[in-house]
């Protein structure tokens, strides 16, 4: 379906420029496991809630882990049903399965809708990531500095690390160039290409949600009751990370 990428609607625009808000969902624990089952429920509760189509495709995008930065991703068309089996395979890798939706003309739910109404109309980029490496983790919101606890120094955050979708994979095996320290994710920092500082465990995680629309939506907390409930099953107690005015996802 040639709509099925194209983000701006059929008029013609001459703002070429178009910039875009994201957002993630994350476990609010690094630490706690979430089974490939479980995974696997909430890409289909995408589906039985009504964000998703399941009448269209969804693409699965793989990469093998340990990979070399720039290594491109296989990425492959499935029919929407089978997807949640492709989340239960694959051990040593990073996965992800995305569809995008257009609300209005696929009659699909918006997981920000207030009061039944859209906020905003357009298209929702769903995406369902998943990091079955132990030596990788994933950095939705792609960082710049690392910033090491032992010597309190910054290092460039993207050495080393993979483009991964929209977010980067971020190997654990590295060392601070500067004291040697390893990489500890409760208490070396990270700064966002934002400017925002975190905790690397707060901004780290090995499998996300995002969802990607053209504006922030005016609810700051998720409205969906059905969506908050899905996440919490998977994740348990689970963090939103903000990625606004970003390029969006190809
Ligand atoms: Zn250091």
């Amino acid at each position: 379906m040639s709509v099925r990428r194209e983000r701006v609607d059929p008029a013609p625009t001459s703002d070429k420029s178009l910039l875009v808000h994201r957002r993630w969902f994350i476990p609010d624990d690094l630490s706690q496991p979430v089974p490939p089952q479980a995974l696997a429920k909430l890409w289909r509760a995408l589906f039985t809630l009504e964000f998703l189509n399941p009448s269209d495709e969804v693409t699965l995008q793989r990469v093998a882990l340990p990979a070399a930065p720039g290594t491109l991703l296989d990425s492959q068309d499935l029919p929407a049903m089978a997807s949640a089996g492709a989340l239960l395979a694959g051990t040593d890798s990073a996965l992800l399965v995305t569809q995008m939706v257009w609300l209005e003309r696929e009659r699909r739910q918006d997981p920000f809708a207030v009061a039944g109404v859209s906020d905003p109309a357009g298209y929702r980029d769903s995406t369902l990531h998943v990091v079955t490496h132990p030596g990788f983790v994933l950095l939705p919101v792609p960082a710049k500095d690392l910033l090491c606890a032992g010597c309190g120094q910054p290092s460039d955050a993207t050495e080393g690390a993979l483009k991964f979708g929209e977010a980067m994979l971020f190997p654990l095996a590295r060392a601070c160039p500067h004291c040697k320290r390893a990489v500890a994710p409760e208490s070396d920092k990270v700064v966002l290409r934002s400017g925002q500082t975190f905790l690397f465990s707060e901004a780290a995680a090995k499998v996300a949600l995002s969802i990607e629309l053209i504006r922030a939506p005016q609810s700051e907390e998720l409205p969906h009751a059905g969506l908050v409930e899905a996440l919490e099953e998977a994740f348990g107690g689970f963090d939103e990370l903000v990625d606004d005015q970003v390029a969006p996802s190809r």
